[in-house]
Protein backbone atom coordinates (compact mmCIF):
# COMPACT_ATOMS: atom_id res chain seq x y z
CA UNK A 1 0.00 0.00 0.00
CA UNK A 2 1.70 3.48 -1.03
CA UNK A 3 0.86 5.47 2.20
CA UNK A 4 2.24 8.80 0.48
CA UNK A 5 0.24 8.95 -2.74
CA UNK A 6 -0.19 12.55 -4.17
CA UNK A 7 1.73 14.35 -1.16
CA UNK A 8 4.62 16.72 -1.86
CA UNK A 9 7.09 16.89 1.14
CA UNK A 10 10.30 18.72 1.17
CA UNK A 11 13.11 16.91 2.79
CA UNK A 12 16.07 19.13 3.95
CA UNK A 13 19.84 17.06 3.86
CA UNK A 14 18.35 14.37 1.30
CA UNK A 15 21.61 14.08 -0.68
CA UNK A 16 23.02 11.37 2.22
CA UNK A 17 22.81 9.29 5.13
CA UNK A 18 18.91 9.74 6.65
CA UNK A 19 17.69 12.09 4.32
CA UNK A 20 18.48 10.02 1.34
CA UNK A 21 16.88 6.90 3.03
CA UNK A 22 13.90 9.53 3.88
CA UNK A 23 13.74 10.07 0.39
CA UNK A 24 14.25 6.51 -1.05
CA UNK A 25 10.92 5.30 1.26
CA UNK A 26 9.02 8.41 0.80
CA UNK A 27 9.30 7.68 -3.17
CA UNK A 28 8.00 4.30 -2.79
CA UNK A 29 5.31 5.43 -0.54
CA UNK A 30 4.31 7.76 -4.18
CA UNK A 31 5.53 10.86 -2.58
CA UNK A 32 6.51 14.18 -4.69
CA UNK A 33 9.91 14.80 -3.58
CA UNK A 34 12.08 17.90 -3.34
CA UNK A 35 14.80 17.30 -1.67
CA UNK A 36 17.72 19.88 -0.42
CA UNK A 37 21.42 19.45 0.09
CA UNK A 38 24.30 21.45 1.06
CA UNK A 39 27.11 20.80 -1.46
CA UNK A 40 26.99 17.33 -2.64
CA UNK A 41 25.91 18.17 -6.19
CA UNK A 42 27.04 14.88 -7.81
CA UNK A 43 24.78 12.36 -5.06
CA UNK A 44 21.70 14.70 -5.54
CA UNK A 45 22.01 14.43 -9.51
CA UNK A 46 22.21 10.53 -9.28
CA UNK A 47 19.67 10.37 -6.31
CA UNK A 48 17.18 12.21 -8.63
CA UNK A 49 17.53 9.60 -11.14
CA UNK A 50 17.87 7.16 -8.87
CA UNK A 51 13.81 8.18 -7.39
CA UNK A 52 12.32 8.50 -10.37
CA UNK A 53 11.94 4.82 -11.32
CA UNK A 54 8.88 5.37 -8.82
CA UNK A 55 7.23 7.56 -11.24
CA UNK A 56 7.10 10.39 -8.46
CA UNK A 57 8.02 14.06 -9.32
CA UNK A 58 11.89 14.75 -8.19
CA UNK A 59 13.94 17.75 -7.59
CA UNK A 60 17.00 18.54 -6.02
CA UNK A 61 17.72 22.48 -5.04
CA UNK A 62 21.28 23.16 -3.69
CA UNK A 63 20.65 25.26 -0.68
CA UNK A 64 21.35 26.28 2.78
CA UNK A 65 19.16 25.44 5.52
CA UNK A 66 21.30 27.95 7.91
CA UNK A 67 20.38 30.71 5.80
CA UNK A 68 16.91 32.36 6.44
CA UNK A 69 16.43 34.04 2.81
CA UNK A 70 17.81 30.86 1.26
CA UNK A 71 15.06 28.78 2.70
CA UNK A 72 12.44 31.45 2.03
CA UNK A 73 13.66 31.45 -1.75
CA UNK A 74 14.00 27.91 -1.45
CA UNK A 75 9.82 27.62 -0.38
CA UNK A 76 9.29 29.82 -3.35
CA UNK A 77 10.67 27.55 -5.63
CA UNK A 78 9.50 24.71 -4.73
CA UNK A 79 5.76 25.74 -4.79
CA UNK A 80 6.44 26.94 -7.88
CA UNK A 81 7.83 23.24 -9.42
CA UNK A 82 5.52 20.98 -7.25
CA UNK A 83 2.25 23.70 -6.45
CA UNK A 84 1.98 22.28 -2.92
CA UNK A 85 3.92 21.43 -0.15
CA UNK A 86 2.29 18.62 2.81
CA UNK A 87 5.05 17.65 4.41
CA UNK A 88 8.37 19.21 5.90
CA UNK A 89 11.12 16.66 6.71
CA UNK A 90 13.70 19.27 8.84
CA UNK A 91 16.55 16.80 8.64
CA UNK A 92 19.61 18.68 7.66
CA UNK A 93 22.39 18.91 10.00
CA UNK A 94 25.79 18.68 11.23
CA UNK A 95 28.46 17.54 14.21
CA UNK A 96 31.31 19.72 15.58
CA UNK A 97 32.08 17.81 18.60
CA UNK A 98 34.21 18.52 21.00
CA UNK A 99 34.79 19.01 24.97
CA UNK A 100 33.50 22.10 26.31
CA UNK A 101 37.08 22.97 27.53
CA UNK A 102 38.07 22.93 23.73
CA UNK A 103 35.24 23.58 21.63
CA UNK A 104 35.52 27.39 20.48
CA UNK A 105 32.65 29.65 20.17
CA UNK A 106 32.62 29.20 16.31
CA UNK A 107 31.73 25.57 16.24
CA UNK A 108 29.01 26.43 19.54
CA UNK A 109 27.29 28.90 16.88
CA UNK A 110 27.54 26.93 13.42
CA UNK A 111 25.65 23.68 14.74
CA UNK A 112 23.05 25.65 16.62
CA UNK A 113 22.94 27.45 12.96
CA UNK A 114 22.66 24.31 10.68
CA UNK A 115 20.70 22.19 13.51
CA UNK A 116 18.48 24.56 15.04
CA UNK A 117 17.53 27.45 13.65
CA UNK A 118 17.37 25.84 10.05
CA UNK A 119 14.44 24.63 11.82
CA UNK A 120 12.81 28.12 11.97
CA UNK A 121 13.87 28.84 8.99
CA UNK A 122 12.10 26.13 7.18
CA UNK A 123 9.25 25.84 9.39
CA UNK A 124 8.59 29.44 8.68
CA UNK A 125 8.98 29.31 5.12
CA UNK A 126 6.16 26.55 5.15
CA UNK A 127 3.97 28.08 7.06
CA UNK A 128 1.64 30.59 4.90
CA UNK A 129 1.11 27.75 2.31
CA UNK A 130 0.08 24.50 5.11
CA UNK A 131 -2.16 27.80 6.61
CA UNK A 132 -4.06 28.11 3.60
CA UNK A 133 -4.32 24.38 2.76
CA UNK A 134 -5.55 24.09 6.67
CA UNK A 135 -3.25 20.52 6.24
CA UNK A 136 0.36 19.52 6.77
CA UNK A 137 2.92 17.59 8.65
CA UNK A 138 5.99 18.63 10.24
CA UNK A 139 8.61 16.17 11.38
CA UNK A 140 12.04 17.36 13.21
CA UNK A 141 14.70 15.05 13.09
CA UNK A 142 16.15 15.53 16.76
CA UNK A 143 18.18 13.08 18.39
CA UNK A 144 18.75 10.56 21.36
CA UNK A 145 21.41 13.08 22.64
CA UNK A 146 18.93 15.79 22.98
CA UNK A 147 17.29 13.90 25.11
CA UNK A 148 19.61 12.58 27.56
CA UNK A 149 22.91 14.72 26.55
CA UNK A 150 26.67 13.73 25.63
CA UNK A 151 29.67 14.33 26.74
CA UNK A 152 31.34 15.87 24.07
CA UNK A 153 28.57 16.80 22.01
CA UNK A 154 27.24 20.02 24.13
CA UNK A 155 26.25 22.14 21.16
CA UNK A 156 24.68 19.25 19.17
CA UNK A 157 22.88 18.38 22.09
CA UNK A 158 21.73 21.81 23.20
CA UNK A 159 20.65 22.24 19.07
CA UNK A 160 18.71 18.52 19.35
CA UNK A 161 16.93 19.28 22.41
CA UNK A 162 15.73 23.15 21.27
CA UNK A 163 14.48 20.95 18.23
CA UNK A 164 12.00 19.23 20.82
CA UNK A 165 10.69 22.98 22.53
CA UNK A 166 10.40 24.26 19.21
CA UNK A 167 8.55 21.64 17.49
CA UNK A 168 6.09 21.10 20.57
CA UNK A 169 4.99 24.73 20.33
CA UNK A 170 4.43 24.43 16.91
CA UNK A 171 2.16 21.87 17.67
CA UNK A 172 0.36 24.21 19.79
CA UNK A 173 0.30 26.75 18.04
CA UNK A 174 -0.77 25.22 14.37
CA UNK A 175 -2.94 22.67 15.67
CA UNK A 176 -6.29 24.28 15.02
CA UNK A 177 -5.22 24.52 11.74
CA UNK A 178 -4.53 20.51 11.35
CA UNK A 179 -0.85 21.29 10.83
CA UNK A 180 1.28 18.50 12.59
CA UNK A 181 4.72 18.85 14.21
CA UNK A 182 6.45 15.82 15.72
CA UNK A 183 10.05 14.78 16.56
CA UNK A 184 11.78 12.19 15.44
CA UNK A 185 14.63 11.02 17.90
CA UNK A 186 17.22 8.36 16.18
CA UNK A 187 19.43 6.63 18.17
CA UNK A 188 22.35 5.51 16.76
CA UNK A 189 21.83 5.06 13.03
CA UNK A 190 24.37 4.18 11.05
CA UNK A 191 25.61 6.86 8.15
CA UNK A 192 28.41 8.63 7.34
CA UNK A 193 28.17 10.89 10.28
CA UNK A 194 28.77 8.06 12.44
CA UNK A 195 31.43 6.72 10.19
CA UNK A 196 33.91 9.58 11.56
CA UNK A 197 33.74 7.79 14.80
CA UNK A 198 36.82 4.93 15.45
CA UNK A 199 35.12 1.05 15.16
CA UNK A 200 35.93 0.61 18.89
CA UNK A 201 33.20 3.13 19.86
CA UNK A 202 30.80 1.85 16.97
CA UNK A 203 30.74 -1.71 18.62
CA UNK A 204 30.59 -0.22 22.46
CA UNK A 205 27.86 1.49 20.89
CA UNK A 206 25.75 -1.68 19.25
CA UNK A 207 26.46 -3.15 22.27
CA UNK A 208 24.66 -1.00 24.75
CA UNK A 209 21.68 -0.84 22.51
CA UNK A 210 18.73 -3.25 23.67
CA UNK A 211 18.33 -4.71 20.03
CA UNK A 212 22.07 -4.94 19.58
CA UNK A 213 22.39 -3.21 16.26
CA UNK A 214 23.01 0.27 15.21
CA UNK A 215 19.93 1.01 12.90
CA UNK A 216 19.57 2.48 9.38
CA UNK A 217 18.40 5.04 7.70
CA UNK A 218 15.76 3.16 6.76
CA UNK A 219 14.48 2.30 10.19
CA UNK A 220 14.02 6.15 10.63
CA UNK A 221 12.46 6.53 7.02
CA UNK A 222 10.07 4.36 8.02
CA UNK A 223 9.21 6.22 11.34
CA UNK A 224 8.67 9.73 8.81
CA UNK A 225 6.43 7.86 6.51
CA UNK A 226 4.30 6.96 9.68
CA UNK A 227 4.53 10.29 10.47
CA UNK A 228 3.62 11.93 7.06
CA UNK A 229 1.03 9.84 6.46
CA UNK A 230 -2.87 9.84 7.21
CA UNK A 231 -2.07 7.15 10.01
CA UNK A 232 -0.72 9.68 12.07
CA UNK A 233 -3.62 12.36 11.76
CA UNK A 234 -4.39 12.47 15.63
CA UNK A 235 -0.56 12.46 16.38
CA UNK A 236 0.86 16.06 16.88
CA UNK A 237 3.86 17.66 20.00
CA UNK A 238 4.86 14.19 19.81
CA UNK A 239 8.76 12.54 20.34
CA UNK A 240 8.93 9.37 18.25
CA UNK A 241 12.68 7.34 19.60
CA UNK A 242 13.72 5.42 16.74
CA UNK A 243 16.73 3.84 18.96
CA UNK A 244 16.26 0.04 19.17
CA UNK A 245 15.26 0.62 22.75
CA UNK A 246 18.29 3.00 23.59
CA UNK A 247 16.33 5.47 26.02
CA UNK A 248 14.27 2.46 27.58
P1 LIG B 1 24.89 13.05 7.11
O1 LIG B 1 25.06 11.68 6.56
O2 LIG B 1 26.09 13.81 7.54
O3 LIG B 1 24.04 13.93 6.07
C1 LIG B 1 23.73 15.27 6.37
C2 LIG B 1 22.85 15.85 5.28
O4 LIG B 1 22.54 17.21 5.62
C3 LIG B 1 23.54 15.90 3.93
O5 LIG B 1 22.56 15.71 2.92
C4 LIG B 1 24.08 17.33 3.87
O6 LIG B 1 24.25 17.84 2.54
C5 LIG B 1 22.95 18.06 4.56
N1 LIG B 1 23.33 19.36 5.11
C6 LIG B 1 24.36 19.64 5.95
N2 LIG B 1 24.38 20.97 6.21
C7 LIG B 1 23.34 21.52 5.51
C8 LIG B 1 22.85 22.83 5.35
N3 LIG B 1 23.41 23.88 5.98
N4 LIG B 1 21.78 23.05 4.54
C9 LIG B 1 21.20 22.01 3.90
N5 LIG B 1 21.63 20.74 4.00
C10 LIG B 1 22.68 20.52 4.79
O7 LIG B 1 23.94 13.01 8.42
P2 LIG B 1 22.90 11.88 8.91
O8 LIG B 1 23.62 10.94 9.80
O9 LIG B 1 22.12 11.36 7.78
O10 LIG B 1 21.95 12.76 9.86
C11 LIG B 1 20.74 13.35 9.38
C12 LIG B 1 20.00 13.96 10.57
O11 LIG B 1 19.73 12.98 11.56
C13 LIG B 1 20.80 15.06 11.27
O12 LIG B 1 19.94 16.08 11.70
C14 LIG B 1 21.39 14.35 12.46
O13 LIG B 1 21.67 15.23 13.52
C15 LIG B 1 20.25 13.38 12.80
N6 LIG B 1 20.69 12.22 13.58
C16 LIG B 1 21.61 11.33 13.09
C17 LIG B 1 21.98 10.24 13.85
C18 LIG B 1 22.97 9.23 13.37
O14 LIG B 1 23.29 8.33 14.16
N7 LIG B 1 23.42 9.27 12.14
C19 LIG B 1 21.41 10.05 15.11
C20 LIG B 1 20.48 10.97 15.58
C21 LIG B 1 20.12 12.04 14.80
P3 LIG B 1 25.67 17.62 1.75
O15 LIG B 1 25.68 16.17 1.34
O16 LIG B 1 25.61 18.54 0.59
O17 LIG B 1 26.75 17.94 2.74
Amino acid sequence: MKLLEGKTAIITGGSRGIGKGIALVFAQHGANIAFTYSSSVESAKSLEKELSIHGVKIQSYQSNAADYNESQDLVENVLTDFGSIDVLVNNAGITKDNLLMRMGEEDFDKVIEVNLKSVFNMTKAVQRTMLKQRKGSIINMSSVVGVKGNAGQSNYAASKAGIIGFSKSIALELGSRNIRSNVIAPGFIETEMTAKLDEKTVDIWRNSIPLKRGGSPEDVANACVFLASDLSAYITGQILNVDGGMLT
